[in-house]
Parts: structure tokens; sequence; C-alpha cells
């Protein structure tokens, strides 16, 4: 083995092993081709890995074990894991994995009707801060790699046995578009190892201006929601302070020059929160705001938790709100949060024990 061909592959373990999951399928076909196997045998791995979901090389009896065996001998499988899971009396259900660093994170599975959603995790933490939020509360602790990404939809695919996950929203722990090489590296093997459907996908974002266009670059199809929360500066510096780093008429300019194919749309999130951003004044500003954007918008009545002094809005207001932006010709969705007698909701993730 030429040592210095392996210096660029990532996440060797502590036991000075290789992590095959960590390894993009480029980097697989190459390590193989440099233990002098042919290429079938990496296509094969890759098919082990992803839609058998097998949990160590071992598993893998296509394989002849003298072939295991010296796998095994320099690599070996990642896994996360499933330490904790909370089922919601909605049926929402809410693990909690455990990385190979010890820390962890949540991702959260949504039956509805015949979709299954899960919504993952791109980071341990946040470090974007929205005052509304739970994840944002807890600061930030690393990213996570694109294998840490992908491991939660395969851990919850095999803990689904026969169902399969059919729809992925990035909207649990963490600020996708910044980590965006893991996330778009991420998707890529979600859709085409596992089969997902870009359109399938969304991925949320509170805005990081630069990369948003970059994202549909890297990952065009795969749907974009923003976290708007607010139509004035104002309101959206008091509750995300990154809208001091990127203003509204900036996103809301970047959003517009977002190339959207026929018949798609962006979204736009708006958390709403008593008394901050839920007046009709707000909605009209709203309105105005998003004038011309092709985009769905849904309405989320704030999540409480209990370190925050946020409240939400009664159903009344919301509806008020709801009535004016259709009054306006803008219709949206009232979006009810599925699992929050687990913590499960929007807003909610925090990954304790
Ligand atoms: N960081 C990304 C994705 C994770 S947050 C983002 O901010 O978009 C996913 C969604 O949960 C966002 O739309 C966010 O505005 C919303 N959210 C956060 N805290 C919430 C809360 N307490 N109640 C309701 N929604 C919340
Ligand atoms: Fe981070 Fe999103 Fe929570 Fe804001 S709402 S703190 S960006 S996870």
């Amino acid at each position: 083995m030429k040592k210095s061909e392996f210096n660029d592959y990532q996440n060797k373990s502590s036991k000075e092993k290789y992590d095959l999951k960590s390894l993009s399928v480029k980097e697989i076909y190459s390590f193989f081709e440099n233990l002098g196997l042919p290429s079938f045998r990496s296509k094969q791995l890759i098919h082990w890995i992803y839609e058998r979901m097998v949990l160590s090389v071992n598993d893998i009896t296509e394989f002849p074990k003298d072939l295991r065996t010296k796998i095994n001998d320099m690599a070996y499988i990642s896994n996360i894991k499933m330490i904790k899971k909370l089922v919601s009396t909605d049926g929402t259900t809410k693990f909690l994995f455990e990385l190979e660093d010890g820390l962890s994170i949540e991702s959260v599975l949504i039956p509805d009707d015949d979709r299954l959603t899960l919504c993952v995790s791109s980071q341990v933490g946040c470090a974007v801060g929205c005052k509304f939020c739970l994840t944002g509360k807890g600061g930030f602790k690393r990213n996570l790699g694109a294998h840490e990404i992908v491991d939660q939809v395969i851990a919850v695919n095999r803990y689904l046995k026969d169902k399969k996950i059919t729809n992925i929203v990035f909207m649990g722990m963490g600020e996708p578009l910044l980590n965006l090489d893991n996330v778009v590296e991420a998707l890529w093997r979600i859709t085409e190892l596992i089969g997902i459907s870009k359109r399938k996908i969304t991925v949320s974002t509170s805005g990081i201006v630069p990369n948003i266009l970059l994202f549909q670059k890297k990952a065009p199809e795969v749907n974009l929601a923003i976290s708007l929360n607010a139509s004035s500066d104002e309101i959206r510096n008091k509750i995300m302070p990154i809208n001091k780093k990127y203003p509204l008429e900036t996103l809301i300019n970047t959003c517009r020059k977002y190339p959207l194919n026929p018949g798609r749309k962006l979204t736009f999130e708006y958390v709403m929160i008593e008394g901050i951003n839920d007046s009709l004044k707000d909605a009209k500003e709203l309105v105005r705001i998003l004038k011309g954007i092709r985009c769905n918008l849904n309405l989320i009545p704030y999540n409480p938790f209990s370190e925050n002094t946020f409240k939400r809005p009664s159903d009344e207001k919301i509806l008020a709100f709801q009535k004016m932006l259709f009054h306006k010709n803008r219709r949206a969705i009232i979006r009810e949060s599925r699992g929050q007698d687990i913590l499960a909701a929007c807003g909610q993730l925090r990954a304790s024990n």
C-alpha cells in the first residue's frame, strides 16, 4: 500500500483503521484498488453499506472470509449508536444517537399517511443562536461528517425494518448551510446510494446568504426552505442575530435570484411568536417583501420549552394572520409541529440524555 495515497482519507479512528462509511464512493474505489482488489468489490461494499445497512465488514457475506479478514485488518464500518427512542402520542419518534466521539444528536421520524419523513441533524448544536430555538441556546460543538448525516437515515431505515423513509428534512439540530460540503456530500449519497428522490428532500436555512446560491449549484433540485420568521430587520435582528450579518433585503434579493425549475418553489417558514411577529401589520409587510417570489409559506406556531419566555400566539391570532395573508392573495399553511410532548418539535432538539 502506498501510504501517501491514504493521507487524505478522513476519519481514521483511534484504532488507526479507516472508516469505510466516512469515505466517498471515489475514495472507496481507490482504497480497494490500492489493496489490489477488483472494482466490483467496491460496488459490492457500497451496496452492503447503503442498501443492506450492515453494521460490520463481517456481515458482508458476499465477501469471502479471507477478504473480510484482509479488510478488517485496516478498515471498519462506523455506526452511530441509537441510545434512546421516545415515541409521541401522535406517532412521532425521536431518536437520540451517540457519535464516535461521545457527542450526541437527535433525529425525528414523522409518520403521515403514506409518508415517513425523517428530520435530520447537520451539526452538533448550532452557532446561529436564534432566540426562540433550544438547539441555538446550547451553542455549537462541531459539524457532522457526511457519513454521520447519512447514518441517521441508515439507522432509522434499519429500525423500520420492512418500511423505508420516504422524505427527508434538514430541520434537526444545526445550520445546514454552515456545513455545506458535508451536507452536499450527504445529499448525494442519500439520493444516489439510498435512492430517495431530490424532490422529497428539503434543506432549511436561517439565511446564510453567500451559501444560498452555492447550495443551488451544488445540490440542484433539492428543495430549499428559508426560516424568515420576521418581515422587518428590526424584529428579525431581535430574534435571529444572523440578520445583522445578512439583513432581510440581501436575503430576499438572493431568494429572488434563486433559479427554480418549472413547477418548483422556495419555501419560507415563519415561526409565530406572541407579541413579537404576529400582528396584522407584520402579515401585510410579509406579503410585501415576498411579492413576486414563487414560494410556499408555512406558519409554524412557536413551540415552547422551559427556559424561554416566548409564547405561542392564540389560535385566533394565528388564524387572523393567515386570513390577512389570504386577503392579500398570499396563501399560507399553518404547520403544527408534531411530537411536542417528547420535545421533538421544531426548535426543541437539544440531544440530552
Ligand atoms: N437551522 C435551520 C434548520 C433547523 S431549525 C433553520 O433555522 O432553518 C428548523 C426550523 O425550526 C426553522 O424554521 C426554525 O425557525 C424552526 N424553529 C426553531 N425553534 C422553534 C420553536 N421554538 N418553535 C417553532 N419552530 C422553531
Ligand atoms: Fe440554529 Fe436553526 Fe435553531 Fe436558528 S433555528 S439556532 S439556525 S437550528
